[in-house]
């Protein structure tokens, strides 16, 4: 579509980083470009609204850059999901496993209320395990999962796949 095409023309592929032999996805000129980040926020609002989704979650540190303006478009909260230690007050915590060793996400326990539905958003969806962990991290305060939304999925590292079952019901939208 032309949206697609608009936002994948902005993406640049960074070889050997972080490390030798990974191509990164390079979002930063999208986000430079108004036009094509306006279109990539309100694609994404609109999945908000279609999903019927009362909140959404970013995925710390690049899916806070696209799910706050969404929030906004949407006349949703924002609630982030965030790496261990960086949020006050009582969290629940989610650990996941990653090439080399572990991490951990966390979010708010009081994030969500009674009948909240979420929309998850991150810019890219690689192995599937950030995704997998803050979907599990997200039901486990009580609040259902209405989807989750990237911007790009690498699709050779099979993260649709992984996440068949965790996502049960909701949506995986990729613009
Ligand atoms: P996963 O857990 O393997 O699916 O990795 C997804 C997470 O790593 C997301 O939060 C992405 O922001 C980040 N990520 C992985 N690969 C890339 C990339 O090529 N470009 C930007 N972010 C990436």
């Amino acid at each position: 579509s032309d949206l697609r095409t608009l936002l994948l023309d902005r993406i640049e592929d960074v070889p050997d980083y972080p490390k030798p032999g990974v191509v990164f996805k390079d979002i930063t000129p999208l986000l430079a470009d108004s036009g094509a980040f306006t279109a990539l926020v309100d694609a994404l609002a609109e999945l908000a609204v279609r999903h019927g989704a009362t909140k959404v979650a970013g995925l710390e540190a690049r899916g806070f850059i696209l799910a706050a303006p969404v929030a906004v478009k949407a006349g949703l909260g924002f609630v982030p999901v965030r790496k261990e230690g960086k949020l006050p007050g009582v969290c629940l915590a989610q650990s996941y496993e990653l090439e080399y060793g572990n991490a951990v996400i966390e979010v708010k326990q009081d994030s969500f209320g009674a009948g909240d539905r979420v929309l998850v958003v991150d810019d890219v969806l690689a192995t599937g395990g950030t995704a997998e962990a803050s979907l599990a991290l997200i039901r486990r305060t009580g609040a259902e999962v209405a989807g989750l939304a990237v911007l790009l999925e690498l699709g050779f590292l099979g993260g649709r796949a992984r996440l068949e079952e965790s996502l049960g019901g909701a949506s995986l939208d990729v613009l």
